[in-house]
């Protein structure tokens, strides 16, 4: 019998493959001391293994820039710098000298100091370096112990799916996409870095799975399905038989993703609807280009700095905007400003430890009260709007005053560049991301001082319903078609609608069929997607009829429930396509 793990979906795309477990485990450190005369080799090892350990950092990030790109390639920073760092140096010689441990003792007493240390403050960002410092141990202690080398994951060339605790993106760069054809964590979530990267190397992943390792044994035949965010081990034939048709699906997919990308993105009866993507690093818009994006309706410019250990500078954020500019030279490019804060933290902001971090000093919040490090940010943006469409949009805003702030940061930088001679566009339009319930309640205010809304339903459907997102044991409580959440939809589209203001949809219901007909239905014609899923969501778009959305659109805004909304909307889209057909390509369920 096949068993079926339900975790987070963290990269899209379906694999099958061998297990191979992953115990990147610290080695035991056997327990004795040196005589005096042995001090001075022991501070070279470990001077040495440090040496040993930084140049394969070293390559690897070498290896990422040129296989990725080097914002990716910048995740190696903080351990880089933690080999340097007199807090850890200087301990170790310390030890070595005053306590006569061997190199490898002495690492890991450090290593536990700082670990106990930085565990007890609770804050994700530090618990993020935690994972780097346990890294770096099991690297050096290797070297130290003469240990075979551990990152070498000998899989003798036989595609696997890597199934870990957690993963981090040292070792996570390592895989050739060739070979490890899938991932499978019990932690980590979709924000995870090493997530990131399994989305740019594009390799399948779930997270969040609880348990994998410990049912799961090393050979076993195992799917992953980052798509749904599912795990099936033993499959049995008809589980083989559904993953042949997802593998078939996908494979006609990529056929058919160069045609669709050259289609307008209008429903069957020839309404024209915005089709932009989201990005997650600058590096992607190459590939939404590719896919067909009209522009980019949200660029998350936060994973331009989280894992990094200081700010990148005015120059370097002004080329990441530019560059997305430049791939979209008739498009629009929007750059939402740092959404730090909730699980994203960066490593130079000393963020406070919080109860609840996701209603905590988050996204606009942290901006505001940080103006030196906002700045340099608005300054990096209004220069890049020399060279195209580029709009500013900031998230988490529950209040006009907010925005008058940043109007008011603006406008003093706009002096700043006229003085100075430096190009900008001086009518660049400022957005609203509507992501909680008190911006789409107050969306009139905020309508007389944006030019335009997006809708973050991601957030929106989380402080909607009082449902964390990223809590896997809530899942089927977070509901984007809870009836509260369609109103609050109908309310911010009727807002812009009448304010002359455009609202498109940038949460991940705009890449969900009944979400993205939905929104039709509901006059909301921008939508913004991953990039991956541009095709799709247009194949979708195409087999639309927009009356057919506006009364499902209607009639899901009276439903009771959040399964009768669900089900106006299933019957709209049956009325000009086949539903059955159309439902299955979408692993939706009917309802019987
Ligand atoms: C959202 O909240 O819907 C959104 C687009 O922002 P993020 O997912 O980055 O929080
Ligand atoms: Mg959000």
């Amino acid at each position: 019998m096949s068993i079926v793990l339900n975790g987070l979906p963290a990269a899209a795309g379906i694999a099958k493959g061998r297990a191979h477990v992953l115990h990147w485990a610290v080695p035991t450190v056997p327990h004795h001391t040196v005589s005096p005369d042995q001090v001075d080799e022991e501070l070279r090892r470990f001077d040495d293994a440090r040496r040993t350990v930084k140049a394969r950092l070293q390559e690897m990030k070498q290896g990422t820039v040129e296989r990725i790109g080097s914002y990716e390639s910048q995740i190696f920073d903080p351990q880089l710098a933690m080999l340097d760092d007199p807090e850890v140096v200087d301990r170790v010689h310390q030890y070595i000298r005053e306590n006569h441990l061997p190199a490898a003792r002495a690492f890991e007493w450090r290593v536990l100091e700082l670990e106990t240390l930085w565990t007890r403050t609770n804050n994700p960002m530090v618990l993020d370096r935690v994972n780097d410092l346990v890294d770096l141990q099991i690297r050096v202690l290797h070297v130290l112990l003469d240990l075979p080398d551990p990152w070498d994951i000998s899989l003798g060339g036989e595609p696997v799916v890597i199934v870990a605790q957690n993963l981090t993106p040292s070792l996570t760069v390592q895989f050739d996409p060739e070979i490890v054809r899938g991932l499978a964590t019990d932690l980590g979530t979709r924000t995870s870095h090493w997530a990131i990267l399994a989305r740019s190397l594009n390799i399948p992943a779930v997270v969040g799975l609880g348990d994998v390792m410990g049912q799961v044994s090393e050979g076993q035949e195992i799917i992953v399905d980052g798509r749904i965010g599912r795990v099936v081990l033993d499959p049995d034939d008809q589980d083989l038989t559904v993953f042949h048709e997802r593998e078939e699906q996908i494979r006609c997919w990529e056929e058919e993703t160069a045609l669709i990308a050259g289609l307008d993105a209008e429903t069957m009866d020839g309404e024209p609807v915005t089709l932009r993507a989201n990005l997650d690093l600058p590096s992607e818009a190459h590939a939404a280009k590719a896919r067909g994006a009209q522009g980019i309706g949200l660029m998350r410019t936060e994973f331009l700095i989280v894992g990094r250990s200081s700010l990148p500078g005015e120059e370097e954020q002004y080329e990441a905007y530019r560059s997305v500019a430049k791939e979209f030279p008739s498009g629009t490019v929007i750059v939402r400003t740092f959404d730090l804060g909730g699980d994203k933290f960066p490593m130079f902001l000393d963020m406070p430890r919080e109860e609840n971090p996701f209603l905590g000093w988050r996204a606009i919040r942290v901006c505001l009260d940080q103006p030196d490090f906002f700045h340099t940010q608005l300054r990096a943006i209004l220069r890049a709007t020399a060279h195209g469409d580029i709009r500013i949009l900031l998230p988490m805003v529950n209040d006009v005053d907010e925005v008058l702030q940043v109007r008011a940061m603006i406008s003093q930088i706009e002096v700043d560049l006229q003085k100075e001679g430096v190009p900008y566009n001086p009518g660049t339009k400022i957005g609203v991301l509507i992501e909680t319930p008190a911006a789409a309640l107050d969306a009139v205010e905020l309508s007389r001082h944006s030019d335009f809304f997006s809708i973050g339903t991601n957030d929106l459907v989380q402080y909607t319903l009082a449902v964390d997102r990223t809590n896997s044991r809530l899942a089927k409580l977070y509901n984007p078609f809870h009836p509260s959440v369609i109103r609050l939809l109908h309310q911010v589209s009727r807002v812009g609608r009448a304010a002359g203001v455009e609202v498109s949809v940038c949460g991940e219901m705009a890449a969900h069929p009944l979400g993205a007909f939905l929104m039709l239905g509901l006059n909301i014609h921008a939508l913004s997607v991953a990039w991956p899923a541009l095709p799709e969501i247009k194949k979708a778009i195409r087999e639309f009829r927009i009356e057919d959305a506006r009364k499902a659109a209607g009639q899901a805004l009276a439903a009771p429930t959040s399964q009768d909304a669900i089900w106006c909307l299933l019957e709209g889209i049956g009325e000009s396509t086949d539903l059955a057909a159309f439902a299955g390509r979408w692993n939706l369920s009917l309802p019987q």
